[in-house]
């Protein structure tokens, strides 16, 4: 019998790349749902996210990367059941595309950093811009402000 020698290393654990995270990697460190909604588009069912019934202060971050992408003096009520921004973090946090998916056009909000999926933008908002971020709460980890 011919000894198995470990020539089996085929798949090349590229150098810390900020960006690329690995199935692998975000299957074991997500939740499901939360591998659903960014990784394949997901939409988690309205009044049931952590987040949209949230009044805390704080940073809402990108669950995948870590990045900012809101702060929660620009979420507000929108009725919708999911949490809902007017303003993103700031100018380039957040990408939008085209989305043509369920026989719909909308903009989809990405994150611009690592391309989860957030969720979509509509025009219907309160702010300036009259932008709703319509956002799941699976995307988002809020980062609580202590002030001490
Ligand atoms: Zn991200």
């Amino acid at each position: 019998m011919t000894d198995t020698t470990q020539t089996d290393t085929a798949h090349t654990e590229a150098t810390h790349s900020e960006v690329a995270h690995s199935e692998v990697e975000l299957r074991s460190r997500l939740t499901p749902e939360q591998y659903t909604v960014t990784q394949q588009a997901g939409t988690e069912r309205p009044f049931t996210g952590e987040y949209w019934d949230c009044h805390d202060d704080g940073t809402y971050r990108c669950i995948v990367c870590d990045a900012v992408l809101f702060m929660s003096d620009t979420k507000y009520d929108s009725g919708t059941g999911w949490p809902s921004f007017f303003e993103t973090a700031a100018e380039d946090v957040v990408r939008i595309r085209t989305d043509t998916s369920h026989g719909m056009v909308r903009e989809e909000a990405v994150c611009a950093n690592c391309g989860a999926h957030l969720g979509h933008r509509f025009g219907d908002g309160p702010g300036p811009h009259g932008h709703r971020y319509c956002m799941n709460s699976a995307s988002l980890r809020l980062d609580q402000v202590r002030l001490d």
